[in-house]
């Protein structure tokens, strides 16, 4: 300060900043001695004015002052006795004085030191609430989560209780966790009066509020009388209140008061800072949390338990429903197995045909009968395996199976042992649904046996009845002689007796030339000699025919003559008529009326189909023959590429009537509805046999409608000549 001429004021002025400025001021020569330096510099560097003085600044310091930092401030640590040391801001201000520098220091030491301690507190904090947080969300179970809480603050606030108090709907709550020291009572399940905890708190706690008591008996923590005398109770001091808000879904504002987390000093009153106040607010926040989780992983849980059972049933299900189809593979394995069994021990052609015509199955037979092995067979075409001609003669049969419709028909076959045999063929077309035929199954039996017994039968019955018929002849014709009397005159008895013998053999007559007849048309000998005829001329000689008997019979026969021409044999169908009048003026009552009438078929379709089917549907002992459309289109003059129409011819009666069971069996040979019939009203059971085979014989069909008591009506069919 030397040289300087300064007022005496101000002077004063200056001495008294130097003196009591709180900075260290120190003036340095251009060596960096001290030159000067006010009391705070003393207090800086820990020593007095006089050992200061002349020494270098840098004795004090552990890093030298760098000048640059002019009129900035800068960190620098100094040195202090034993060791120690000090850390300040200082700032340099060159040649303040001519050769000398101006230093001021600001001892920052406990500022710094402070800073640290907060920083080690902050730290320390965190790593705490880290710690907290980290073991209640290691658990997923809530109550151990709240044991932890409280636990874990009870530890870190060394507080001497530390609770969960659970807030219920109805506005009552008690502790559900705590952590206290054996010093004081547990406080753990104990209900709160309301009083305690009245509504208004409620309502505080609810918006978050905290609540810290320092002391609860001191005049200015405003308790209720009621209040202080619970915490008297139960030794509180001071208490720390934070409120535990559950942000639920159910709630519709968010977040609603689940319960308090409560801590209590009992030996003494106690502030709490402010770091514990928010470490308590940070759990009770976490608990929060931790109830928000539960209740997702409740429903979780329930979603999953349900899932869960749902699995098992389906599980459970697909497991019984996996036993039951193996149950039934095997089943159908066994199934399969037996009916392969089966299949091959029976003597019968076995085999399935799918829709493309190829082989799919066949059983051993087709093996042992033509010699065919499975390998030879499976999957091949038909024409494959049987060859181009036999494939031509079988086709039709074919495409009539895969038009859904049951075919049988008869063919010569040389088998494997080299002889011919008969074969009675049958498809029978499989259906699936929505009536798709997939194939069909083709049974085949050898029918050689009763072809040879037939044809045995048929030619003993020829023999004998040609053999009976000249005896026969002679016998009836010399009868016939001895009834006119010319040979003498018989007696009574004689003339009775003679009557007798002449109808008798006139049965036998009729009965050996229907037999013969029906052989011979069975047997194809016979030629139809197929012509245009009128319906009304065929009907016209079948009534004159009749004509005697019905009149003797007193019954009445009339027809409706119409003009329709049909393609037939005119003696073979008069025969027909003949034979179905005959029967209805025999089974009809005196009196009534016998009617004829020929018509136009009207359901031609059904007719057509009904043909088609008519082999398998007969249970005659006969093998049915195939008549088809195609074959009468054929034969018909002029009807190639039209379809065929037919006309049907009734015979009505109003008779004693047909029961329902007979009306196909009487078609058969020898069958008559009852066994008195032959003896009562004559006839040998072979008449509409007869019929039958020359209706089937002109593509037709013969049938019979009746109602016991209402008579009968015989239909037939023959192919109409559209001219
Ligand atoms: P039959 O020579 O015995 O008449 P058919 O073959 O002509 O032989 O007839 C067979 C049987 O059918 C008859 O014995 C009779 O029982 C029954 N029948 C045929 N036509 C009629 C009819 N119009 N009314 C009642 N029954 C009949």
């Amino acid at each position: 300060m030397a040289g300087a001429k300064k007022s005496p004021t101000k002077k004063l002025f200056l001495e008294a900043v130097y003196k009591h400025s709180s900075e260290a001021i120190a003036i340095l020569d251009r060596q960096d001695h001290i030159v000067e330096l006010n009391p705070a510099a003393c207090k800086l560097f820990g020593a007095t004015k006089k050992k200061l003085i002349g020494k270098l600044i840098g004795d004090f310091l552990l890093s030298s002052i760098d000048s640059q930092q002019v009129q900035k401030r800068a960190k620098i640590q100094l040195k202090q006795p034993q060791g120690k040391t000090k850390v300040a801001e200082y700032s340099l201000v060159k040649d303040f004085l001519p050769h000398h520098n101006l230093l001021v220091f600001r001892d920052i030491t406990d500022s710094i030191q402070q800073e640290a301690t907060e920083l080690n507190l902050h730290h320390q904090r965190v790593e705490l609430f880290a710690e907290v947080t980290l073991k209640i969300r290691q658990s997923l179970q809530l109550p151990e989560i709240l044991q932890t809480a409280v636990s874990e603050v009870q530890r870190i606030l060394q507080a001497d209780r530390v609770l969960i108090y659970q807030v219920f709907s109805n506005g009552t709550g008690m502790p559900i966790k705590e952590a206290v020291l054996p010093d004081f009572k547990p406080i753990l399940g104990v209900e709160f009066p309301e009083e305690v905890f009245p509504a208004d708190y409620r309502q505080l706690y609810t918006q978050g509020r905290i609540r810290a008591i320092a002391n609860v008996h001191a005049p200015d923590a405003g308790l209720a009388e009621c209040l202080i005398e619970f915490m008297k109770e139960w030794q509180i001091k001071s208490k720390l209140v934070v409120p535990i808000l559950q942000n639920t879904k159910s709630s519709s504002k968010g977040e609603h008061l689940w319960g308090l987390l409560i801590a209590h000093q009992c030996q003494a009153p106690r502030e709490w800072t402010e770091f514990e106040q928010e470490l308590m607010q940070q759990l009770a926040d976490q608990i929060g949390i931790a109830l928000f989780q539960g209740e997702l992983l409740e429903n979780l849980e329930g979603i999953v338990a349900e899932r869960t059972a749902k699995l098992r049933q389906e599980i459970s299900e697909r497991q019984a429903a996996l036993r039951e189809r193996t149950k039934a593979e095997t089943a159908l394995r066994h199934s399969e197995e037996q009916l392969r069994l089966i299949a091959n021990g029976l003597p019968v052609l076995i085999a399935y045909v799918d829709c493309q015509q190829h082989y799919r199955f066949n059983n051993q037979a087709y093996q042992t009968w033509l010699g065919l092995s499975p390998e030879e067979m499976s999957d091949r075409h038909l024409a494959q395996v049987h060859g181009k001609d036999e494939y031509q003669q079988i086709s039709q049969y074919v495409a009539t199976a895969l038009k859904g419709e049951t075919v049988t028909y008869e063919r010569d076959l040389v088998l494997q042992d080299g002889c011919v045999h008969s074969l009675s063929v049958t498809y029978i077309p499989h259906l699936q649904s929505q009536n798709t035929i997939q194939g069909f199954f083709a049974l085949s039996s050898d029918i050689s046996d009763r072809k040879a017994i037939e044809r045995m039968k048929d030619e003993f019955l020829s023999v004998v009845s040609h053999e009976l018929r000249t005896p026969l002849t002679s016998i009836h014709s010399s009868l016939k002689i001895l009834a006119t009397g010319k040979l003498g005159s018989l007696s009574h008895q004689g003339k009775r007796m003679l009557k007798i013998a002449d109808e008798q053999t006139e049965r036998l007559v009729h009965l050996v030339n229907n037999v013969l007849d029906l052989q011979r048309i069975q047997s194809g000998k016979i030629n139809m000699n197929k012509q245009a005829c009128q319906t009304k001329e065929l009907m016209v000689e079948a009534v004159q025919a009749m004509k005697n008997l019905a009149q003797e019979q007193g019954i009445q026969l009339s027809f409706k003559p119409n003009d329709l021409i049909v393609w037939a044999d005119r003696d073979y169908i008069v025969q027909t008529l003949t034979n179905l009048v005959s029967n209805a003026i025999k089974f009809s009552p005196p009196k009534s009326t016998v009617m004829l009438f020929a018509s136009p078929q009207k359901n031609r379709d059904r007719v057509l189909k009904d043909t088609a089917s008519c082999s398998i549907s007969s249970s005659g002992e006969t093998p049915p023959t195939l008549f088809r459309a195609s074959h009468l289109a054929e034969a018909l003059p002029h009807r190639q590429n039209q379809s065929i129409s037919y006309i049907t011819f009734a015979v009505q009666d109003r008779g004693q009537g047909i029961p329902q069971d007979r009306l196909e069996t009487i078609f058969e040979r020898f069958q008559q509805v009852d066994s008195s019939d032959s003896r009562k009203k004559g006839g040998t059971g072979l008449g509409l046999a007869i019929c039958r085979q020359i209706v089937e014989g002109h593509g037709g069909q013969i049938w019979a409608e009746s109602g016991l008591e209402n008579g009968s009506t015989f239909y037939f069919t023959l192919p109409e000549l559209i001219q």
